[in-house]
């Protein structure tokens, strides 16, 4: 997962984009990085970390342009160097391409195999990079078609943004896996993963960009290339809406918040419980455990608080900083606790590791009984359209039963929303990818399928 935002026709665009980016954040902290194009040529700045610590007055000053494109990265272990970070910046034929990707492509692996053999030099290990060697090497003659060829023979996930010169593109996968969305301030345009990037930059929300389209801004004017064939079948993720999301953000035409209230409340119909009180696993679980109490009538609490100077653990690459990360991350609130039967709602149970940490510390602040409330169905297989998850092996749900799982997260009951439940809760915006709950994967899986290793995930 990664969020991406590209302006075009803004003064000083790239200070812009770094707002974008600011509201972005908790799609990727491990890197960040803008490019500002002028006249053409494109000038780049990547860091390590949080945007807030990658840019400066005097970095994002010497940014220049109108046209700007930005990126917050998370990566999979090995992919941290800034090498894989984007934007991605190549000069070609057709002048300065600037790129940046969310998503992951099932088939990058594949691609880059026959391009190698052409003759083509890699610079990273990210799957983004294929699809700059894509229109590069396009034997179309307009940047247009060199990018409608380049992104017609991507399999897989992706939203990009790309620049070529000063004019800006901003593309959907046809299955629609993860959000685009345009906005317009003024005469200036804005792509962006969510819409709470378009409400930091002031901007007013336009649309969001359908699958399998193409959109060109060139000189202040909008237009729209031939749309990408059709996938068959549309399968924006669910997940943005169960845990990726921000609450303020619109994606899929809902509003998350209200989404996650309507997980809440399903998962109180489904698994009622007598307790006194209902308190969430914050932040991500704020909106579904107020709908869990709405329904239920059980008084909502702050029983957990959460340090925010440290990252979100799911999206941490590496299991040490996982572990070491839920003992900092969260504290329990004992005069809510104590002797009190308590209501946990999580957005979703993946590994279980953080979850057993949590209950310990709520026992420990003197909880009398624990009901653990799941508003998603279990998570039973990876995902291979960008979101970094763990092996079928190291899902808690694929590897035990309900039962076993409350044993081993020591609660009194466990409850997870059921699959119906949950994709009934937002029928209406659908339909969706739930492939990772059981579901079915729209896109073909073409390397693993070659047993080709899966590329990094953005
Ligand atoms: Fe989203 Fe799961 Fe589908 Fe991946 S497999 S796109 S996380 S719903």
């Amino acid at each position: 997962m990664c969020g991406i935002v590209g302006v075009s026709n803004f003064d000083r665009a790239a200070e812009t984009a770094y707002l974008g980016l600011y509201a972005l954040q908790h799609r990727g902290q491990e890197a960040t990085g803008i490019a500002a194009v002028d006249g053409g040529r494109a000038t780049l700045h990547k860091a390590h970390g949080l945007v807030m610590d990658g840019f400066d007055e005097e970095s994002l000053s010497q940014l220049d342009g109108r046209v700007a494109i930005g990126h917050t990265r998370y990566s999979t272990a090995g992919g941290k160097g800034l090498e894989n970070a984007q934007p991605i910046m190549v000069r070609y034929h057709q002048g300065d391409l600037v790129l940046v990707h969310n998503g992951n492509l099932t088939n990058a692996q594949t691609v880059r195999e026959e391009l190698v053999r052409e003759g083509a030099l890699f610079q990273s290990s990210v799957d983004s990079e294929v699809i700059v060697h894509l229109i590069a090497r396009s034997r179309m003659s307009t940047p247009d078609e060199q990018i409608h060829d380049a992104l017609s023979q991507l399999v897989g996930a992706f939203c990009v943004i790309i620049s070529v010169g000063d004019t800006l593109y901003g593309a959907r996968d046809p299955w629609g896996f993860r959000p685009l969305v345009l906005g317009r301030k003024g005469d200036g345009y804005v792509f962006a993963s969510e819409t709470c990037a378009l409400d930091l930059i002031g901007a007013e929300l336009l649309e969001e960009v359908s699958p399998g389209e193409i959109i060109k801004i060139e000189n202040g004017r909008l237009t729209s290339l031939p749309r990408l064939a059709p996938a068959g079948e549309v399968a924006p993720c669910i997940f943005e809406l169960v845990y990726f999301a921000r609450p303020d953000s619109k994606v899929w035409g809902v509003s998350v918040d209200r989404a996650r209230r309507a997980f809440g409340r399903q998962l109180a119909r489904e698994n009622p419980v007598q307790a006194d009180c209902v308190f969430s696993v914050p932040d991500s679980s704020n909106s579904a455990a107020l709908g869990y109490a709405e329904e239920s009538g059980i008084p909502y609490e702050l029983g957990l608080i959460r340090n925010h100077y440290v990252g979100r653990t799911f999206i941490h690459p590496t299991q040490a900083g996982r572990d070491f990360r839920v003992r900092i991350k969260y504290n329990a609130v004992r005069e809510v606790i104590d002797g009190q039967r308590v209501v946990v709602v999580d957005d979703s149970l993946v590994r279980g590791t953080t979850s057993r940490g949590l209950i310990a510390l709520i026992r420990e602040a003197g909880a009398r009984e624990v009901h653990f409330r799941v508003a998603s169905p279990p998570v039973v297989s990876p995902c291979y359209y960008g979101i970094d998850m763990p092996t079928r092996e190291e899902l808690i749900g694929a590897q035990k039963s309900v039962e076993e799982i409350r044993a081993h997260l020591n609660v009194d009951s466990l409850g997870y929303l059921s699959r119906d439940g949950m994709t009934d809760a937002v029928r209406e915006y659908g339909p969706f990818c739930d492939a990772c709950f059981g579901g079915h994967y729209a896109a073909p899986l073409v390397d693993l399928e070659r047993h080709l290793p899966v590329s990094s995930h953005c």
